[in-house]
């Protein structure tokens, strides 16, 4: 090889196929996909997530070398003697006479700080140049977060989204949007009703052979959690994330958007209802979102009589807004928004955040199932465990770690102002105008859980009173200084008001008792 060779880093997140560095067989470029030890130790990750990233790692790198690549795929045994990323790279550009190391824009800001000064670094102590390019993924280009945020600043959604839409023309009919409405929220909040719960449909799975990465992992004693999978239902490759997403549009779009917020667990299919669990797949960059909203667009035009405008919008919604709004609104707040704790919680999580034991059944649901699939959808982190992290003031430190960790698709981009964000309120309003705070009374609105729990969710005191109850009303009391002069608090607090002190101080100290209790809910 010659002394002018370049290195070119894909991080595990990194898999777009039709990235541009592809486009040309270099024989000069090599590929690096690394099992990387320190993305094993800065968060414990449930082991599927682990075992999904590393097999379409290896699938990518495999798709790669029979395209007619160089690359280099390394496992943990590989990069054992590494004690980083860092020192890997110039180690590798040194063996293989590489004058120059690319990499593409990471999408966490722990790695873009490393390589920042890993671009210092190489520089001056090796005479190794760091280049940095675009990873082709996001839809709003990077360069133009800061034209639709600004830091510190509370950003609508509804009003990203619209931009969105004009701009890059989705659902749009002569700048207007489709229909008439932007939006179709009121349409899209239906729980299931006895007849609807036959139809939910049977989710499609992947049988991925892990067992040789468990292995690994275990030999390397990487610290997990979760149920381990030897064959994996995650998709692991670009074709297995196209199958999903075709089955998604022609089996679960149709009515995506009513039963968005429903939970049931009287189905066998109550873990993946009629969501499309296309993040992981869009996460790791196997598909594009464009891609994704123009599928779902095409099944729309195709299936009108199948799919109304509700439910498309509803999914198009999803991806070009919540998503690309929550990249924007980290980038332009990091690394600020991962400190602030603007509620002051600072409880730990209660030890049922690590096994799914407690007699709350709507809890023992969310976090059984996201303990065994790696995955809950949007309601369940939400309105169930995000709620109650909420209403019991959990510090919002643990609460991300433990979010970071468990789930299939959690990056910190998207993890973290979901979280911090928009389920916890710990940043001070950035995100959302108004706490998602909800008593009982919701969860068994939009779910059946209430009717098999311990507890009644009809009562606010007493050994069997719903504990969503009593935290709800004292998650308003102790938070008044701040919520009580939102207008959208405004009817919850003159309720408050208007139940009287004797029954405000009852409620008060049977929520005092569940809070010195929270392990043993
Ligand atoms: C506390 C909390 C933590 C979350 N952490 C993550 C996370 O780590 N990674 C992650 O990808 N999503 C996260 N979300 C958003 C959302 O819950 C998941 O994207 C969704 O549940 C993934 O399942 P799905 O693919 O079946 O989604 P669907 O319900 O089918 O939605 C379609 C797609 O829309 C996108 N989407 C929907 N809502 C959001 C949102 N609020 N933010 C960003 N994208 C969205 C996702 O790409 C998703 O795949 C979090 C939400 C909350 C409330
Ligand atoms: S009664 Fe309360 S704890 Fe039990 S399932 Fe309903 S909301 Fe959850």
């Amino acid at each position: 090889m010659s002394a002018q060779n370049t290195l070119r880093l894909i991080l595990g997140d990194q898999l777009n196929a039709d990235h541009s560095w592809f486009k040309t067989k270099d024989p000069d470029a090599i590929y690096v996909i690394a099992e990387l030890h320190q993305e094993q130790h800065y968060v414990k990750h449930h082991i599927q997530k682990t075992c999904a990233f590393f097999k379409s790692m290896e699938n990518f790198a495999k798709a790669l070398q029979k395209a007619g690549h160089n690359v280099l795929h390394l496992t943990l045994d590989d990069t054992s003697e590494y004690s980083n990323l860092s020192d890997l790279l110039i180690a590798l550009a040194k063996q293989h006479n590489c004058s120059e190391i690319h990499y593409q824009r990471p999408d966490e800001y722990r790695l873009k700080q490393q390589l920042n000064a890993l671009t210092h670094s190489a520089q001056t102590d090796h005479g190794i140049e760091l280049k940095r390019f675009d990873t082709e993924h996001f839809i709003l280009p990077a360069e133009d977060i800061f034209k639709y945020f600004n830091k510190d600043k509370h950003v609508r959604m509804e009003n990203f989204y619209r931009k969105m839409r004009k701009r890059f023309n989705i659902l749009m009919e002569d700048g207007q949007p489709l229909g008439g409405q932007w939006n179709f929220d009121a349409d899209n909040r239906n729980n299931f009703k006895e007849d609807d719960l036959d139809a939910i449909p049977e989710p499609l799975v992947f049988a991925n052979d892990v067992n040789d990465i468990i292995e690994r992992l275990n030999r390397h004693k990487i610290p997990c959690m979760g149920k381990p999978e030897t064959t994996l239902l995650w998709p692991c490759s670009r074709a297995q994330s196209r199958e999903i997403l075709q089955y998604f549009c022609t089996v679960c779009l149709p009515n995506f958007g009513r039963f968005q917020d429903a939970m049931t667990q009287n189905s066998p299919h109550a873990w993946s209802l009629y969501h499309s669990r296309l993040s992981f797949a869009l996460n790791a960059k196997m598909l594009h979102p464009l891609d994704v909203i123009k599928a779902a667009i095409n099944q729309f035009n195709h299936s009108q009589d199948a799919i109304n405008l509700a439910q498309i919008e509803g999914f198009i919604r999803q991806i070009l807004g919540w998503r690309e709004y929550v990249r924007g609104m980290y980038w332009i707040n990091m690394p600020e928004i991962s400190k602030l704790n603007a509620l002051q919680a600072n409880k730990p999580l209660p030890k049922w955040f690590w096994d799914g034991k407690t007699n709350m059944n709507c809890l023992s649901k969310a976090v059984s199932q996201s303990l065994d699939y790696a995955y809950a959808h949007h309601i369940q982190r939400l309105m169930i465990t995000g709620n109650f992290a909420l209403l019991a003031g959990l510090n919002p430190d643990e609460v991300d770690e433990w979010y970071l960790g468990i789930y299939i698709d959690a990056i910190e981009w998207v993890e973290l102002p979901n979280t911090r964000g928009m389920a916890l309120s710990a940043d001070g309003g950035l995100i959302a105008t108004k706490p998602y705070a909800a008593s009982g009374n919701y969860i068994n609105k939009m779910s059946d859980h209430c009717k098999h729990c311990h507890y009644s969710v009809k009562t606010k005191t007493g050994s069997k009173a719903c504990p969503f109850n009593s935290l709800y009303w004292h998650f308003l009391e102790r938070n008044k200084e701040v919520f009580q002069k939102n207008p959208r608090m405004a009817f919850p607090y003159k309720t408050w008001q208007r139940m009287g002190s004797s029954q405000q101080t009852a409620i008060l100290q049977h929520a005092k008792q569940v809070l010195q209790n929270l392990d043993s809910l």
